[in-house]
């Protein structure tokens, strides 16, 4: 299945779950840690024994608002709702959730590409327990029983649900990618999908392009890293769309990606918010943040990716889509310092984005690279030999100067070059005579012949210009 983009617009909305770094639960103090042996991290009220009330985790608000912040949401006043529902997982049988009013309203983010992606809403809620099923293939429908961890149940959570503004699989890529490093910077996730606390459900239609209504919807579950996302997507596309050419309708499902098979298949058919019977928890207050804790939280952001993109195209020149590697390897602060002391901005970004994959590279001194980039500027260091220094200085620390005279990089300026070109002259006169000719060929023979001689510390292209210059 593959689907004609000329004819077909994928359209693209991600509820993203994510878990807050707390040290306790959202409701109780149990406390919030990934792993550990089943049915340790609980308490009553992760039981939902009778009795047990819930007392709100002060952090999560605040790291639901430094989210909500970082992606342009209004934060506002919010109450809690019962989500009600058998949750085999969830021994309360109703989920914590906010409905009607959540925490965060109506922002958006900037993908790199400059493009803005809005955001409908960020609640807080509380995650549900683990189910294992044992025998069979692992689902539930062939397994022999089912076991129950809740370590996991009662964890913060918080769902930011995204406007349907996506439209490729790309950009849907781009999108989780940058809420993840938003979500890292403010310090609200560890954005590990792996480990399940950064969870992605993908919302696709497809409509003929042209089309202004929206096409019906499919959920699909299950997704675990950005590439099963993107896969799990364009099968999706093209499913829906052979369904409408086919004469068929597409029915609103959520469906679950099976990523060996490379496909969706149906879980169920999609509830709708009534069937929930949502109504505010009477055991909880509202939350009312108020001004004064909003711009605490505010003034305290980090400064994040989109404005660090920005800022580095704005110092370098560079255009800003290019600037997104640099930043997510946080080499930004790096390159504008190395800018700041006056090395060549063009040169200081493709060393970034290609000499200094390596994690430690953050960690340069800024001033030495600069020096590094003003000896490949002034000739001193040939592209090649720059390279070697700047792997060696990641590697050891070192300063440029110490290195390059280790290694006899030591400047081979067109005064020491000057003799060596003239005896390969006096010593090839055939060649010569050839190159006075015309033949371009030859120069590569000649700057071969000098690069043998100086064991590569040459400058080629200063070579050619010293045999132009004999040519006259
Ligand atoms: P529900 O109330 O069923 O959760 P919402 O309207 O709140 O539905 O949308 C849930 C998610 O589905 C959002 O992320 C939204 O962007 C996405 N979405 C809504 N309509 C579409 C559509 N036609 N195609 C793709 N995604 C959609
Ligand atoms: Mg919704």
């Amino acid at each position: 299945m593959s689907l004609d983009l000329d004819v077909w617009e994928i359209v693209i909305g991600l509820e993203v779950h994510t878990e807050l770094l707390t040290r306790t639960k959202l409701f109780s103090g149990a406390v919030n840690r990934f792993g550990g042996e089943p049915n340790t991290h609980i308490d009553p009220m992760t039981l939902g024994l009778p009795g047990a009330l819930p007392v709100l985790n002060e952090h999560a608000v605040e790291l639901a608002i430094r989210v909500g912040l970082a992606l342009n949401c209004t934060v506002q006043r919010s109450v809690f709702a019962r989500k009600n529902y058998f949750y085999p997982d969830q021994p309360k049988n109703y989920q914590i959730s906010q409905y009607e009013l959540p925490i965060n309203a109506d922002g958006w983010l900037e993908l790199p590409s400059g493009k803005r992606v809005g955001i409908e809403r960020a609640h807080l809620e509380e995650d549900t327990g683990k189910s294992t099923h044992v025998g069979g293939g692992g689902r539930i429908h062939d397994a022999r029983y089912s076991l129950v961890d809740l370590n996991r149940a009662g964890v913060p959570l918080l769902e930011i649900v995204g406007r349907p503004d996506l439209r490729t699989a790309d950009e849907a890529k781009a999108y989780v990618s940058e809420l993840r490093s938003i979500l890292v910077a403010v310090g609200a996730s560890d954005g590990k999908m792996e480990e399940g606390s950064l969870r992605v459900d993908c919302n696709v239609s497809v409509r003929h392009r042209g089309d202004s209504d929206f096409g019906t919807r499919c959920e699909i579950k299950n997704i675990n890293s950005l590439r099963a996302m993107g896969r799990a997507i364009d099968y999706e596309a093209a499913r829906q769309a052979d369904l409408i050419s086919s004469g068929e309708a597409v029915v609103q499902q959520t469906r679950h990606w099976n990523d060996t098979e490379g496909r969706t298949t149906l879980l169920r058919s999609k509830e709708d918010a009534d069937d929930y019977r949502y109504f505010p928890d009477p055991d909880l207050v509202e939350i009312d943040p108020g001004p004064e804790w909003i711009e605490r939280v505010r003034a305290a952001l980090p400064m994040l990716p989109s404005a660090r993109r920005h800022r580095l195209a704005e110092r370098t020149g560079a255009e800003l889509e290019r600037t997104a590697l640099v930043v997510e390897r946080g080499l930004d602060e790096l390159c504008l310092t190395a800018v700041d002391a006056g090395a060549d901005p063009e040169r200081v970004l493709t060393h970034a984005e290609h000499n200094l994959a390596d994690e430690r590279a953050a960690g340069l001194d800024p001033e030495a690279f600069a020096q590094l980039v003003a000896m490949e500027t002034d000739g001193r260091l040939t592209a090649t030999q720059t390279k070697a220094v700047l792997a060696e200085m990641v590697d050891t620390g070192d300063g440029p100067d110490a290195i390059a005279a280790r290694h006899g990089y030591e400047a081979m300026d067109s005064g020491s070059l000057e003799p060596i070109v003239d005896g390969l002259i006096e010593a090839n006169p055939a060649e010569w005579e050839r190159f006075c000719d015309g033949d371009a060929k030859v120069a590569g023979f000649f700057v071969g012949q000098v690069m043998k001689a100086t064991q590569g510390k040459a400058d080629g292209k200063a070579v050619t210009a010293l045999l132009n210059a004999r040519r006259g």
